[in-house]
């Protein structure tokens, strides 16, 4: 496989920083809620944070240290859940703000946990597969103290995968003296990973993206999608976009973007990049500029990528009907306002990317049974709790005269205010 080094172009244009956009989407939700000053400081602030510093013995015999986070944000409802992230743009603030996300996807989704995230400052794609192993059992080594199938349980996310999190569970057993599957989710099928993780949060976004354009009248097959990112998430939304009859019309990826009117060939597109590393160069396409597709005159825009793609300077511009979020924070608050009175639905993404995190609750609990459920068992209840959200959110939304986003967030922060005032303040 040709990897390519050197990105094109910078998928995440920042303007208001994620942890603004976290925060400020929680103000309004408590505002609209009615919540004191004080129940919005719980809800604010995380639970607790852990910094580390992570010495890596690099290959060629020299020492780097990178800095390593992980957060809990809230554990009222259950054990901390959330995915480990390794990118160059990771800070503790970012972790701060994806770990609030998961909080309230966790709790919109109805899924007993609480939130957390965690994050490496670097980009994977310069280590080699050695070196980011000893990067990974170090940095679990150190943040062991607040992990476990009980307190904090991590699963892949940007820059990670199921390799990463077998490296976990593996460091994580051996300090305890037996294997522990539990402690993450996301792991590799023959480690008692479960059938159906790997593509759920791509399956939620599809879930979401059908029902939206049922609901805007919009009929599913012919109608026309962009997706942008062709990682773990925008890869197979494509693929089951386009077995539900959509065209996807558009994918780009960080190197790149790629058009054809008539519709990508998903499969043959996937094979090219399995070979290339990349969507550019795709034989039966025409290339354009990767930033051009948010852009782009379509029913569906999926930004499967990173935060703040869509900002106060492009969102004026965006002509898709309906934009399901496959990425955390891809939609910065500014940007939102202009969506909404542009009349843009925006499914956000702590209902819409919920597939992930819902399969890893599908798999922590076949570690507690020790029990493996079948893929059409995974499938259909992953789909009943996405089609059950999105219900919900919509009727809070109608009633309330609210956005997708602010209806959602308001249910996720009534039921952890609710969990937080049925458990009471301790002392
Ligand atoms: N990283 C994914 C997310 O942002 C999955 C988290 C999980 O499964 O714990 O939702």
């Amino acid at each position: 496989m040709t990897l390519l080094q050197t990105p094109a172009v910078s998928l995440a244009p920042q303007h208001t920083s994620a942890l603004e956009d976290a925060q400020a989407q929680l103000a309004e939700a408590v505002a609209g809620l009615g919540y004191d000053e004080g129940t919005h400081a719980m809800l604010s602030k995380s639970r607790r944070e852990l910094t580390v510093s992570i010495p890596l013995r690099r290959d060629d015999g020299s020492t780097q240290v990178l800095a390593g986070y992980r957060v809990q944000h809230n554990i009222s409802r259950g054990p901390a859940k959330g995915g480990l992230r390794y990118s160059p743009q990771v800070t503790l603030d970012e972790v701060r703000a994806l770990a609030m996300w998961m909080t309230w996807k966790c709790a919109l989704l109805d899924v007993p946990y609480g939130g957390a995230k965690g994050g490496i400052a670097l980009d994977p794609r310069l280590y080699s597969t050695p070196e980011l192993e000893r990067i990974t059992r170090r940095y679990t080594s150190e943040i062991l103290p607040i992990i476990g199938p009980q307190q904090d349980i991590p699963a892949p996310d940007v820059g990670t995968d199921e390799r990463t999190m077998a490296w976990i569970m593996d460091t994580y057993s051996v300090s305890q003296g037996h294997t522990v599957p539990g402690v993450v989710t996301g792991k590799p099928l023959s480690l008692g990973g479960s059938l159906g993780r790997a593509s759920a949060t791509s399956r939620g976004v599809v879930h979401i993206a059908t029902a939206a354009l049922r609901g805007e009248g919009i009929a599913v097959a012919g109608s026309t999608a962009a997706i942008q990112g062709f990682g773990k998430v925008g890869r197979d939304a494509a693929r089951f976009l386009a077995q539900e009859g959509a065209l996807v019309v558009a994918v780009s990826d960080q190197y790149g973007a790629i058009h054809n009117a008539a519709g990508l060939d998903i499969e043959a597109l996937a094979a090219h990049v399995d070979t290339t590393g990349s969507v550019v160069g795709f034989g039966s396409a025409d290339a354009f500029a990767a930033n051009d597709l948010l852009e782009l005159d379509v029913d569906v825009l999926v930004p499967a990528a990173v935060e703040g793609v869509i900002h106060e300077g492009n969102a004026g511009r965006i002509r898709a009907r309906i934009v399901v979020e496959g990425a955390n924070g891809p939609t910065s608050r500014d940007a939102d306002a202009i969506l909404a009175s542009n009349g843009v639905l925006v499914a956000p993404d702590i209902l819409a990317n919920a597939g992930g995190v819902i399969v890893s609750y599908f798999e922590w609990v076949q570690a507690n049974q020790s029990y493996r459920w079948e893929a059409r068992d995974v499938e259909a209840r992953l789909e009943e709790r996405m089609l059950a959200a999105w219900a919900s959110v919509n009727e809070h939304a109608r009633a309330h005269d609210l956005t997708l986003r602010a209806a959602a967030t308001r249910l996720a922060v009534a039921r952890v205010t609710e969990a937080h005032r049925l458990r009471g303040l301790y002392p």
